[in-house]
């Protein structure tokens, strides 16, 4: 069973996607994360980063693994170096969308992404684009989203307990512009898949929004 889930930036839908994968024993993957990865590696090269030429060798030519969870932990490396925090700075951040736009680059990933089916049959796919270009055929598709405000609280939380300086309104503001950058690219957009469940997190704890997509799993498998 392919679950995906999709949403904006700092939805939430990564905490509840790890949750879900974690009670079912489904393989998780971030497809965020391997955005990231490209833009950490291209970032550490000093690319030019709207060369695209040179960001679609990059992200063709490196090896970027995702592992398996451990309770809800996961480390993600690109030609065996362990980047999994390193991904999650606000230089990356800001830079993620300018390299993910580019056709040539999705496209290496996201034949990676389909290629992971082969080897699990049930997986949680986290992303922009999972319900519309990389799974179509999903079993349940969820698109999770929350005000830009409150997802800038939850980021800035999240960045402030590891120690980076950012200022909220700083934080929102790179939300709100990746998020346009992400739904305004000609390919593979951040949109609601016409068969998708809409989730607000907004005045939701994880608990409920896990349960909620826990019940729609098991109403799928009882209707096949
Ligand atoms: O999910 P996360 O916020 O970590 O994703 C980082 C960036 O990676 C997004 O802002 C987007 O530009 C890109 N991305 C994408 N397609 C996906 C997943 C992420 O373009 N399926």
């Amino acid at each position: 069973m392919i679950i995906a889930i999709d949403g904006p930036a700092a939805s939430g839908k990564s905490t509840v996607a790890k949750e879900v994968a974690k009670r079912l024993g489904y393989k998780y993957i971030d497809t965020g994360a391997m955005y990231r990865a490209v833009t950490w590696k291209a970032l550490k090269e000093k690319l030019d980063i709207t060369n695209e030429d040179a960001l679609v060798a990059l992200a063709r030519g490196s090896n970027i693994e995702i592992s398996d969870l451990k309770n809800t932990h996961y480390t993600v490396t690109i030609d065996g170096e362990d980047v999994t925090e390193a991904i999650r700075s606000p230089k990356v951040s800001a830079a993620v969308s300018t390299v993910s736009k580019v056709p040539g680059v999705r496209n290496a990933l996201v034949k990676k992404q389909r290629s992971y089916a082969d080897y699990y049959p049930n997986m949680v796919v986290e992303g922009r684009d999972i319900g519309t270009v990389v799974f179509p055929d999903a079993d349940i598709k969820i698109f999770i989203t929350a005000s830009p405000m409150e997802r800038a609280r939850r980021r800035y939380r999240e960045l402030k307990e590891k120690g980076h300086k950012i200022d909220l309104s700083t934080v929102e503001r790179d939300i709100i512009t990746r998020d346009k950058i992400d739904s305004t690219r000609p390919v593979g957009p951040l949109t609601k898949a016409p068969d998708a469940h809409l989730i607000d997190t907004t005045n939701k704890t994880i608990g409920q929004v896990v349960q909620q997509i826990i019940d729609l799993i098991k109403k799928q498998l009882v209707s096949g």
